[in-house]
Formats: structure tokens, sequence, C-alpha cells
């Protein structure tokens, strides 16, 4: 594979070579590593996209949400793709993003990009995965991407670790619901949407809506926000409503914090979690060999039998593992 002429194809935006650059970053082949690794050196740090990260509760109307938004943002001329990390897909074998039905309208969309959620074993697999798939949409000129989650707690942490701003998506409900928001959740936010703000739920969304502004102002406040708390919004994807304000909000705001400086200051905050978590993969890797699954079966039996003590055996087996590499 000649990675130079992937890279010009996927700089000039040619969807078949970003897609096949996504499968390859998704392999799990030492080789297709490699090239992957290869690949994304090439691109180097391209054009920053805004990307917005988007979780919610399966039901919630989060490709409903998708579809009209990212709709809205074609029409305006800004190209969008939409990704997905999901933390189910490695326990179904399927993906959030693999129905067809989901955002018909968009996936169509000549100006829209949707890819869904790589199958992996491990989350933070999928999340390293969805990582690099963000950065080559990036480097294809994509303005907008779109990275989808479902509000299960592990999942949002890694996709906020990839995004510039992190939207919740809430469906109308009673007071006492408000509680089963996890709050580490509630501060990952910078935005909540209450979604179905409308027919017999648009008295029940607006109440939910001031509910959350009120929850929100308690937290502490954070520097990154103008007002000092995330907002709450109403909106009905299904009757397309409320979302040029969510994409006024988003704007407003990542304009606000690129001249305040906390855009870039998140950006290398991320690049530094990304470069330790690869770090951290690569370590891992070293385990898997044959040779130190030999040494830590044999060590593993030795402290198992009592023979060894287990820090002492540990020890041990690092210098059998620095001795291989
Ligand atoms: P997801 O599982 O979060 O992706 O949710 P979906 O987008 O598949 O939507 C779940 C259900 O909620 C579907 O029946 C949608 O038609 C419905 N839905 C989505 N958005 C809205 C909305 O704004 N208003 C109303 N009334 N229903 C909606």
């Amino acid at each position: 594979m000649d990675i130079t002429d992937m890279a010009q194809r996927i700089a000039a935006g040619e969807r078949r070579a970003l897609a096949r650059a996504i499968t390859l970053v998704e392999s799990g082949r030492d080789d297709h590593r490699a090239q992957a690794t290869a690949l994304l050196a090439e691109l180097g740090v391209a054009k920053q996209a805004l990307r917005i990260g988007l979780s919610g509760t399966p039901g919630v109307g989060k490709s409903t949400f998708i579809e009209s938004f990212g709709l809205m943002l074609t029409k305006q001329g800004l190209r969008v793709a939409v990704l997905a990390v999901d933390p189910s897909s490695s326990r179904s074998g399927g993906s959030i993003l693999g129905d067809k039905t989901r955002m018909d309208l968009l996936s169509r969309d000549p100006n829209a990009f949707i890819r869904p959620s790589p199958s992996q074993t491990h989350l933070g697999g999928v999340a390293r995965r969805t990582r690099e798939a963000v950065a080559l949409c990036e480097a294809a000129g994509y303005d907008v991407v779109l990275i989808e989650t479902v509000g299960v707690g592990q999942s949002e942490t890694v996709v906020a670790q990839m995004s510039d701003l992190f939207l919740l998506l809430l469906a109308p409900a009673g007071g006492d619901e408000l509680q089963g928001v996890k709050r580490g959740i509630m501060e990952m936010a910078d935005l909540i949407v209450i979604n179905k703000a409308d027919g017999d739920l648009k008295a029940t969304a607006t109440r939910t809506q001031a509910d959350y502004a009120g929850a929100l102002r308690l937290m502490r406040k954070r520097p990154q926000d103008p007002d000092g708390f995330p907002c709450a919004m109403t909106v009905s994807a299904l009757e397309d409503r409320g979302l040029p304000e969510v994409w006024e909000r988003l704007t407003a705001l990542s304009d606000w914090r690129r001249e305040a400086g906390f855009w870039d200051a998140t950006r290398s905050q991320q690049a530094r979690y990304w470069f330790e978590d690869a770090v951290k993969t690569a370590l891992l890797a070293q385990l898997d060999t044959q040779a130190a699954r030999t040494a830590l079966a044999a060590l593993g039996d030795a402290v198992a039998a009592g023979g060894q003590e287990p820090a002492a055996a540990a020890a041990e087996f690092m210098r059998q593992l620095q001795r291989e590499t």
C-alpha cells in the first residue's frame, strides 16, 4: 500500500480513500497497525474540525437528532462526518450505527460521511480506533465531526477525550429522574439538550429544561464556560425545532474558548492522553508474546503454590520481559 498516495487522496477529500483508511486503523493486524501509524504521521496535524461528542440513552433520539442536525449543517455547505463509540458492540457484535435505516437521508448526502462503530473486544480499542478515525476525517477536510455514544458511563469519558464540545441529549422526564443522570456525566457536558419538546411532551420538556438549568447552576463554576456553567436547551429533532439555536450556542462557545485559550489547552491535554494511551497499549502488547505468556504462567504457578512471593515474582517477570525486548 502506498501511504503517501493514500494520504494525498484523503487530503483531496476522496471518500473511498477515507473509508479505506478507517478500515486500516480499525484492523487488529500488526502490519495494518504499522501502516495506519505511518498514515497518521504522514497526514500530520490537519485543519481543525469542530468535534462534537454526543451521548444519550437508547431511545432518547440520538439518530433522529444527528440526522436533522447533520442535514441542517450540510445545507449550510458544511461537511459533516458521523462516527460512533459503541460500548455494546463488543458484546452484541452489532453497533449503534449499524442499522441502515438510521440516518437514512444523511447517509445519502454527499456532504456527509457516516461510519458505524468498529466491533472490538475492549472499549479501549474501540476508543483508540475512533480517535484515529476522527483524525482521518479531520484530514479529509470535514468541518464538523459528530461522535455518538450510548450513555452508560464509561464510554462518555473516552468520547469526551476526543471532543471539543460534549453534548448530552436527554428526554423529557419528571423531576426525580434528574437524579438518574450521574453527576460525573453532567459535569462533562458542555450543553444539555432536552429532546422531544413537541406535542404532549412539550410542557414536560420545558420543565425538565428548567430543572437541569437549576441543577447546573448548583455545580462548581467552570472557567471554560463564559457564564460559569453549561446551559440547557429544548429541541424537537423530529419536528426540526431548536436545532439552529443549538448550533449557534455550540459555535459561540467554541469561538469563546478559542479566544480564551481553552480550546488549545484542551487539545494539548487530549493529545497527551492519547499518547499515554498508545504507550499503555504498546506495553500491554508486550505481555501478549509467547515468551511473556510462558513466563507469566510459570511464575504464576510458583506464586500459586506458595513457592514465591507475588511482588518478588513480578519483579522477576519484569526482568525476564526486559531481557526479551
Ligand atoms: P436513539 O436510540 O437515541 O438513536 O433514538 P432514535 O433517534 O432512534 O429515536 C427513538 C424514538 O424516539 C423514535 O421512535 C423517534 O421517532 C423518537 N423521537 C426522536 N426524536 C424525537 C422528537 O424530537 N420528538 C418525538 N416526539 N419523538 C422523537
